[in-house]
């Protein structure tokens, strides 16, 4: 038996991150993996501008009662004029500040008329004047290799002009679902098969990660069966995922198809519950990773075994999502021999403090507890957690991007 941290660190070093790189364009870039460090090439804003509509002017040539002429009238996108002594041009947000003028008024504290201003409140030094350069200096580190791009992200590089950037290839994941018992969604079902869901679930996961079902196939419990739809997936995928036979079941023969092509492999039992056969096979430099059966051990090997490695080999810098300390809550004491995973609810108590709520019924095979936890909270092993003790808690929609 392996320890759960031990099992996460394996496999998060299985494999390297992806060889391929591409540009893509800022279109295409949210979810995808930076490949370079980038550096800002331009100053942000590049020129001095006004924050406020309203005036520029000389600090110097306001008084009380003051009536400034009206210089020019200077919108965003125009060139001013250099400020004349004693004169107010009007200004709007992101029109460039006139040379000569070290101030903008709000207009709200201003009178117009007659082609003059009058600044009714006195202004500070500086005041309502966006700095060239005060966001971003052309030179200073933008974003780092290892960055996966959203859409602050994608701001920050449009802002600097660039259209098109360097990322990582898109990871394209295989998957094999295996078990005789199984019909895809859409076919006849007889009594004694059920539908095929962790087919879908895990081609959605991955989805969700940004990473590609590049290859999704179904095999029958015979190792001709399996070894030929392994075969198929390697040629064609970056990282293989196959669900079920993986176990100690007479039909279970996903070991020896994987040893038949000369996989190495490792890392049989971890000891966490739901979960604990999990297979890791190298074939070449490519890993295999068995997942168990059931549907929810299925789900949460993944989210907390297999997403760091997708990350990994994305290119990513982040492989582990943060994990919070909560207050669960039980009705009665548990413990376990293995490192416990329970479905929960994070919600907020009667105190507006979160707590986790575990789902009623904690069966590995029970798929109607997945869509309604957000997350899963981790007992220690062989040790007795009490009501609103404080356990780890990882969220799914960080642990599943
Ligand atoms: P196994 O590890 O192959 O013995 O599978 C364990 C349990 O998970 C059995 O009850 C299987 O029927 C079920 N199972 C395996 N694969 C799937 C799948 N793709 N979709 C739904 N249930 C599955
Ligand atoms: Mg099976």
């Amino acid at each position: 038996m392996l320890d759960f941290d031990q099992a996460q660190t394996l496999l998060a070093n299985a494999a390297a991150p992806l060889a391929r790189r591409e540009h893509v364009g800022l279109d295409e870039a949210p979810g995808r993996v930076l490949a370079a460090d980038l550096d800002a090439t331009v100053d942000i804003p590049p020129a001095d501008n006004s924050a406020m509509d309203g005036y520029a002017l000389r600090l110097a040539d306001w008084q009380p009662g003051a009536r400034l002429p009206i210089q020019q009238r200077c919108y965003a996108g125009d060139t001013p004029e250099p400020l004349k002594p004693g004169h107010a041009i009007r200004l709007f947000t992101g029109s460039l500040i006139p040379a000569g003028a070290d101030v903008v008024v709000m207009q709200e504290d201003t009178h117009e008329a007659d082609d003059q201003v009058e600044i009714t409140r006195e202004p500070r030094p500086g005041q309502h004047i966006r700095q060239r350069g005060e966001d971003t200096l052309a030179g200073a580190p933008l974003l780092a290799a290892g960055t996966q791009l959203q859409a602050a992200h994608v701001a920050l590089l449009a802002s600097q002009g660039l259209a098109s950037v360097p990322v990582y290839g898109r990871l394209r994941v295989g998957i094999l679902t295996t078990g005789d018992e199984l019909v895809p969604p859409g076919g006849a079902r007889e009594t004694a098969q059920i539908y095929n869901s962790n087919g879908p679930m895990l081609a959605a996961l991955v989805r969700s990660m940004a990473a590609e079902p590049a290859k999704v196939l179904h095999a029958r419990d015979t190792e001709d069966d399996l070894r030929a739809a392994f075969q198929a997936l390697l040629a064609e995928c970056d990282l293989v995922l196959s669900v079920g036979g993986v176990s100690v079941g007479e039909r279970d023969l996903v070991k020896p198809a994987l040893a038949a092509l000369g996989g190495e492999l490792s890392l049989w039992k971890v000891r966490m519950k739901p979960g604990k056969p999990v297979a890791l096979a190298m074939i070449g430099d490519k890993p295999v990773v068995s997942l168990p059966g059931n549907p929810v051990s299925a789900y949460a090997v993944f989210a907390m075994l297999v997403s760091p490695l997708v990350r990994r080999m994305q290119g990513r810098e982040e492989l582990f999502p943060p994990v919070s300390r909560l207050p669960l809550r039980t009705e009665h004491p548990r413990q376990d021999s293995r490192e416990e995973f329970l479905r929960v609810q994070r919600r907020a108590a009667d105190d507006g403090n979160a707590e986790l709520v575990p789902y009623g019924h904690q069966g590995s095979g029970v798929i109607s507890s997945l869509p309604w936890s957000t997350g899963l909270a981790r007992l220690p092993a062989d040790v007795q957690v009490q009501d609103r003790d404080r356990v780890p808690y990882y969220d799914l929609r960080h642990w599943l991007a």
